[in-house]
């Protein structure tokens, strides 16, 4: 391969002087193979630089830098925690004693020679005069008398792979700017290279924030360039192809619509056209249908089906519980009782005799509808002419499961693109939208179903006399309740109520048979079992962990109690308030908290019902990976972007792919470089 020769960005970092091949694995395992992604590995910025005290006493609690002579070392004690530190006795060249503190640090003890002068960097200790914590230093050649000037500007701090100590990075670094940089080009082909290599160098060494800051949004802009095209590939891959277009004309419409044992509000009316529209048209349907919690996106999903159905094909609605996958198939049976559309049920708890019988009718074409759950995504589910395919609550599922299920509809090149409608109740703001579908159309029920009574939102302190005051209160009013709790059982490390617990201690007040309780671990069938008496009324109050959070649909239940609130999301507990409210009962949503300081960010429940508004809240407030609350999510690993603050460079990142893509030009390949090793591979295939 390439020598240290000349400047290249291939260089394979195993080849930087400084780095062996133990190191360069190291690297390697976090994606950085070559000088390039070294250059394009981003560091933080973590503030200017601190004033020099060249003498008199320092303040303490502050960064500063100060030169000072070794003049012994302490040995090491093991301390708190076992933590080892050890202490340099220094004094400064006006001749006051100083002494620096290492934490954890002995590999630092060789570096540091009594005798010899360092200018040191770091925070001196609030507390005690004249200690300065954990510094960085470096080595004054001529002693304290050394004309070199101290750090100046901004200052970077890097994420060091494991493996990987602080100096040799920041050594590496220095060595590929140096002697490398000059051999990198603009990815994105839009800057001339010496522009584009003096960002790369503005993000290591900023002169100040904002040089910083202007070069992290350009790397920014070709990461999410780079995720723009790998968005769009994949959606031109899908919309690209021939898809089917479904009659659906105003006669299977009037006769579908007639199914339904309600009437559309306008809100579902609107969303309902455009996905008629898409199934119309002859390219396949790629489309994303948001709705708040209870709008009422099953019954379009329904309606969907029905139309691929009056048109001799079959669908698939895919569920992320048995749970909901039972609901809907309720729900899509109710309607079409006395229809001669089939409709079947597949979980992982149906019997094996029944799923063969399923299995034999989907494949021979009998069966119009499937519902279920991740047990449709197994090979042996044959489809004779899969039309349209349903997931609902799609951000419940992995990557994995979504690209199967999307294999699934296009199992055999030789047919058309099958449909594809995806529910979700979570809103996604744009930016996370646009980050995990890249250019889906998007739909939104903005409205909700008629009839249903205000449901109004407290934040109180947990006491468990006001939680059975209003449970007592919900019930007397003909209501049920839900009682959700953090834990399942209880846990040695945590504060927080329990549902067995909570659920023993309500049994002793409410007695045993108008308590249920779901969690879980509780296989599929008693799952569905408790739920059932809840809805049934057999039970009144159920109590349940986040289980419960999606889907479930019980028109009576006018109370969700949330104990300790305050460790959920704001978007999960909306989707737990959307529980309520869903039938003539007004609802009481109430939010315990154990901790005052809890209580704040659940104001913003009280004070709002728009789950857009409530996500965007949550998303701000966590970050897109503890929103979408699970790391299957598919997210795309971003090391350079942020999704809070780059949310106009996410935007005209995908308008500039979208006209490249019409004007028929290819992604710049240079750009595949900011994508993981996989995302990378999927690019450059093409497609
Ligand atoms: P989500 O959008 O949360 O999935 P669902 O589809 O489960 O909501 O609908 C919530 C409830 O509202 C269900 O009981 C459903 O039957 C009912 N519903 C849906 N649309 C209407 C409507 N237009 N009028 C009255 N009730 C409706
Ligand atoms: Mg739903």
């Amino acid at each position: 391969m390439m020598s240290e020769a000349g400047p290249s960005a291939d260089l394979e970092l195993r080849f930087l002087p400084g780095i062996g091949p133990l190191r360069a694995a190291a690297l390697a395992a976090c994606g950085l193979h070559t000088v390039w992604d070294l250059l394009h590995w981003p560091p933080q910025y973590c503030g200017e630089a601190p004033d020099e005290i060249s003498a008199g006493p320092l303040p303490r609690g502050r960064p500063v830098q100060v030169r000072a002579q070794v003049l012994r070392l302490v040995n090491p004690q093991r301390g708190w925690r076992g933590r080892t530190s050890f202490e340099v006795h220094l004094r400064r060249a006006d001749g006051s004693p100083l002494r620096a503190r290492f934490f954890n640090a002995g590999y630092l003890r060789d570096r540091l020679c009594p005798g010899e002068s360092y200018l040191f960097e770091g925070r001196t200790d609030p507390r005690l005069a004249g200690v300065l914590n954990h510094p960085r230093f470096s080595h004054l050649v001529q002693g304290l008398a050394d004309a070199r000037p101290g750090r100046q500007g901004g200052e970077v701090r890097y994420r060091l792979p494991p493996g990987i100590g602080e100096q040799t990075l920041r050594q590496a670094v220095g060595l590929a700017l140096e002697r490398h940089l000059v051999a990198v080009a603009d990815p994105a082909g839009l800057l001339a290279a010496d522009q584009y290599q003096a960002q790369l160098r503005a993000i290591h060494r900023p002169a100040d924030q904002a040089a910083y800051e202007a070069a992290r949004q350009v790397l920014a802009e070709r990461e999410l360039l780079a995720l723009a095209w790998l968005l769009q590939r994949r959606r031109a891959r899908i919309t690209g192809r021939v898809g089917r277009s479904w009659r659906w004309d105003e006669q299977i419409h009037a006769r579908a619509l007639a199914r339904l044992p309600f009437s559309l509000t306008p809100g579902q009316v609107a969303a309902g056209a455009e996905i008629r529209a898409d199934m119309q048209a002859a390219s396949p349907m790629y489309r994303l249908l948001q709705g708040d919690v209870g709008s009422g996106k099953t019954a379009l999903a329904l309606l969907a089906c029905l139309a691929v159905i009056a048109d001799r094909a079959q669908a698939m609605i895919l569920a992320p519980t048995a749970v909901l996958a039972q609901q809907h198939h309720d729900f899509c049976c109710r309607c079409l009782a006395g229809s001669r559309v089939r409709v079947g049920l597949l979980t992982g708890g149906t019997p094996a005799r029944e799923r063969s019988a399923l299995l034999a009718a989907l494949a021979s074409g009998e069966l119009h509808l499937l519902i279920g759950t991740h047990a449709l995504l197994e090979d042996r589910v044959v489809v004779a002419d899969l039309g349209l395919a349903v997931i609902d609550e799609q951000h419940k599922f992995g990557v994995a499961q979504r690209a199967r299920l999307v294999a699934k509809a296009q199992v055999d090149a030789g047919r058309p693109q099958v449909d594809l409608l995806i529910l979700t109740a979570t809103p996604i703001p744009r930016t996370l939208a646009l980050t995990l579908f890249g250019d889906l159309a998007v739909s939104r029920i903005a409205d909700k179903p008629p009839g249903r009574a205000p449901v109004r939102t407290e934040v109180r302190r947990l006491r468990p006399d006001d939680l059975i005051a209003a449970i007592t209160s919900a019930l007397a009013a003909g209501g049920r309740a839900y009682v959700v709790t953090p834990l399942k059982d209880e846990s040695e490390n945590l504060a927080a109520a329990d549902a067995m617990s909570v659920a023993g201690a309500l049994v002793e007040h409410f007695g045993p048979d108008t308590v249920g309780l779901v969690h879980g671990s509780l296989r599929e069938e008693d799952k569905i079992a408790a739920l059932r008496a809840f809805r049934d009324g057999h039970t009144r109050i159920l109590v349940a962990t986040t289980v419960i959070e999606v889907g479930v649909d019980v028109p009576e239940a006018n109370l969700m109690a949330v104990l300790d609130a305050e460790r959920f999301g704001l978007a999960q507990l909306h989707q737990l308030r959307g529980r309520i409210g869903r039938g003539p009962l007004p609802g009481l949503c109430q939010l315990y908290h154990r901790k005052p300081q809890g209580a704040d960010r659940l104001q913003v429940l009280a004070g709002s019902d728009d789950g857009l508004d409530i996500a965007q809240a949550d998303l701000d407030e966590r970050g897109p990976g503890e929103f979408l609350g699970t790391r299957q999510h598919g997210l795309p690993v971003l090391t350079l972007a942020d999704l809070n603050r780059d949310a106009r460079i996410l935007e005209q990142a995908h308008n500039r792919v979208r006209q490249a893509l019409a004007a028929g030009h290819d992604m710049p390949p240079d750009l595949a470089r900011f994508l993981p090793d996989d995302h990378r591979a999927e690019l450059l295939s093409g497609g």
